[in-house]
C-alpha cells in the first residue's frame, strides 16, 4: 500500500515528525490507528508490551449492547454499543459471531414485567438488526435448559455476539499497519514536553530510548491512564481512572448447546457462563475496586467462591475451586463518576482534551470492546482541529484483515476452506477460518497435505501459522502466540510451549 499523504516524517528536524503518536496497544489505541491511519494522518502506535497484553484481552469477550446498563439508566452507551453489533459483525464476520443468551428467571429474581420491558427496550435500541429478537422460553424440558435445576423453569431467550478480544486488536492493528501506521510493540512511552507546535517525546525499546515529535499525543493507556499523563508537562491534570478488578475463571464444558447463560445474583449482579473453545465453560465475571499495580492482576479466592457460587445456584452439578482449570483478570479503567458501587461506575467512554493552546493532548477513559470503532471516530473529530486536514470518517462498513468474505456468510466459508484444502483436520479449519478469515490463504495458501505446513507444535499449530503470526501480527513470545494471537494453550502444555519457544528463538523472538 501507498504511504499516506502525511507520512514524510521529516521537516527538517533530526527527529521524525507523525501527526498522532497513541501510547497503548489495547483495543482503544489500535482502533485510533486504523482510523487515523485510513484519513491519511501519519501515526506511531507504541505499545509498552504485546498488543491487548492487559484489559483487552482479558473481557468477557461479548459485543453486546449491555442489557444491564439499562437498570442504570445508560441509554446512549447500549443504543450505540448495540449499533455497533451489527457494524462490527458486518466487518469482520469471521472473529465475531452472534450467540444466543438464556436469562432463567429464578424465584426471587427480577420480577418478569421488568425483564420484559428490557428486553423490549433492548431489541427496539438495536434498530432493524440481523440478530433474532428476545423471547420468553420455557427450560426445563427445552435444549435451553440443559445442565440447570429442574426448579428452573422459565426464562427468555435474546441475542447478542461473541468475539475472540485479544484477535479483534491484533486484525486492527494489522490494518492500521496495511493504511500506513507504525505500530511498534515491546515500545514503552516515556515522557514528553512541548517544543514549540509539537510534541518531543522520548519512547524506549528493547535497543534503548529515542526522541520522536508528534504534533498531538491520545493516552489510550487504559488503567495506565492516570500515570502515563504524569509523563508528560503541560497537560492538565485529570482525576485518576475508577480501577475495578473483573475476574473470569474456565472450567471443564458444564452444558450442551450453542447457547450461553446470563444468571441473576442476589446481589443484583449478573454473572455469564459461555461455551468457551468448544470443551470449556467460561464464568465471569467480578466487580471488585482495584488499587494495586494493573501490569497482572490476579483473581483472588472470594472471586473464585463468588463465581462458583454464581453457577451452583443455577446449574444441577455444582463447581468448586478444584474444577478452575485456568482463569484470568483484568481493570477495567473507568471514568470516576463518583459512584459508591463498582458495578454502577459507568462503563461509558469519556475523552478529554488537556490543552488549552499548542499541541493537543486526548485522554480515554472506560469504554467497551464493542465501542472501539465510535470511540476513534469521536477521538478523530475531537482532535481534527489540531491536526492536518484529514480524510472523513471511513471505519464504518470497511472490514478488517480477512473479513471481506462473500455476503458475510462465515458458514459458506468455512465450506470452501475444507473443500479447498480438505487435509486440514475439521477444528483447525473452523479455528483458522474464524481467526484469519480470507486471510487463511496467506498461511496455508499452496500446501498440499498437513506436512507442508511445517512442524507440529500440537493443538492444530504448524509453524507457517506461527512464522505468519511473527510477520504480520508482532507475535514474539510464546505467550503471545498461545494465549493472544490464538487461544491454544488451553488445550496444550509445556512440551508444545517448549516447541514454540525454539521456533521463536529461531524466527529472532
Ligand atoms: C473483566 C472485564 C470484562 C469486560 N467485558 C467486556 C465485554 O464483554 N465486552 C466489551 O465490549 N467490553 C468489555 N470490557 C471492557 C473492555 O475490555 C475495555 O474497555 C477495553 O479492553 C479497554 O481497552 P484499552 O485499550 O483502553 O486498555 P488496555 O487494553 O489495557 O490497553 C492499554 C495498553 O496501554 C499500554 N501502556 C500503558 N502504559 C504504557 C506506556 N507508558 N507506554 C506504552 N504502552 C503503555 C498497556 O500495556 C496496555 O496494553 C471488559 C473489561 C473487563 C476488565
Amino acid at each position: 500500500m501507498d504511504s499516506p499523504p502525511h507520512a514524510q516524517l521529516h521537516d527538517g528536524s533530526e527527529k521524525p515528525l507523525h501527526d498522532l503518536l497513541i501510547i497503548g496497544g489495547g483495543i482503544n489505541g489500535a482502533a485510533i490507528a486504523r482510523d487515523a491511519a485510513g484519513r491519511g494522518l501519519s501515526v506511531l502506535l507504541v505499545e509498552k508490551d504485546d498488543l491487548a497484553s492487559h484489559t483487552s484481552s482479558a473481557s468477557t469477550k461479548l459485543i453486546h449492547g449491555g442489557l444491564r446498563y439499562l437498570e442504570y439508566y445508560e441509554f446512549r452507551l447500549v443504543r450505540e454499543a448495540l449499533g455497533e453489533r451489527e457494524r462490527l459483525l458486518g466487518i469482520a464476520p469471521h472473529l465475531i459471531r452472534p450467540l444466543h443468551f438464556v436469562l432463567p428467571q429464578p424465584p426471587g429474581g427480577r420480577p418478569g414485567w421488568l425483564i420484559r420491558i428490557g428486553l423490549f427496550l433492548y431489541d427496539h435500541l438495536s434498530g432493524r438488526g440481523t440478530l433474532e429478537r428476545s423471547k420468553a422460553v420455557r427450560l426445563s424440558g427445552s435444549g435451553y435448559g440443559d445442565g440447570l435445576k429442574r426448579e428452573t423453569a422459565k426464562g427468555f431467550v435474546y441475542s447478542d455476539c461473541w468475539v475472540d478480544d485479544a484477535r479483534l486488536v491484533a486484525l486492527t492493528a494489522r490494518d492500521a499497519a496495511d493504511r500506513g501506521a507504525d505500530i511498534r510493540t515491546r515500545t514503552a512511552f516515556v515522557a514528553a514536553r512541548r517544543d514549540g507546535a509539537v510534541w518531543s517525546a522520548t519512547i524506549r525499546d528493547g535497543g534503548g530510548a529515542q526522541a520522536v515529535r508528534a504534533r498531538a499525543i491520545v493516552n489510550a493507556a487504559g488503567p495506565w491512564v492516570g500515570q502515563v499523563l504524569g509523563l508528560t508537562e503541560g497537560v492538565a491534570p485529570e482525576r485518576p481512572p475508577r480501577l475495578v478488578k473483573g475476574s473470569h475463571i474456565v472450567v471443564g464444558r458444564r452444558f450442551r448447546g450453542e447457547h450461553a447463560y446470563i444468571l441473576q445474583n442476589p446481589d443484583g449482579r449478573i454473572v455469564f457462563a459461555i461455551p468457551y473453545e468448544q470443551d470449556f465453560t467460561l464464568i465471569g465475571t467480578t466487580d471488585v475496586p482495584f488499587s494495586a499495580d494493573p501490569q497482572a492482576p490476579a483473581i483472588d479466592a472470594d472471586e473464585t467462591a463468588y463465581l462458583c457460587e454464581s453457577v451452583n445456584r443455577y446449574f444441577a452439578a455444582p463447581i468448586g475451586p478444584a474444577d478452575v482449570l485456568h482463569s484470568f483478570s483484568g481493570v477495567r479503567p473507568l471514568f470516576d463518576d463518583g459512584s459508591d458501587d463498582a458495578s454502577a461506575v459507568t462503563r461509558d467512554y469519556v475523552l478529554k482534551l488537556g490543552c488549552d493552546e499548542g499541541p493537543q493532548y486526548l485522554s480515554v477513559f472506560g469504554g467497551k470492546i464493542t465501542t472501539c470503532r465510535r470511540l476513534a471516530e469521536h477521538a478523530l473529530t475531537d482532535l481534527a482541529p489540531f491536526l492536518p486536514a484529514m480524510g472523513p470518517a471511513w471505519t464504518a462498513d470497511a472490514p478488517l484483515p480477512g473479513g471481506d468474505i462473500a455476503g458475510g456468510d462465515f458458514d459458506g466459508f468455512v465450506a470452501g476452506v475444507r473443500a479447498r484444502w480438505p487435509f486440514l483436520p475439521g477444528p483447525m479449519a473452523l479455528r483458522m477460518a474464524r481467526a484469519y478469515g480470507t486471510r487463511i490463504d496467506r498461511i496455508i495458501g499452496d500446501a498440499r497435505s498437513i506436512d507442508d505446513l511445517g512442524e507440529d507444535m500440537s493443538g492444530g499449530l504448524h509453524a507457517a501459522e506461527v512464522d505468519y503470526l511473527v510477520a504480520q501480527e508482532w507475535a514474539r513470545t510464546a505467550d503471545d502466540i498461545l494465549w493472544r494471537r490464538t487461544k491454544i494453550g488451553l488445550h496444550t502444555g509445556a512440551a508444545t510451549r517448549a516447541k514454540l519457544e525454539k521456533r521463536l528463538a529461531g524466527a529472532g523472538g
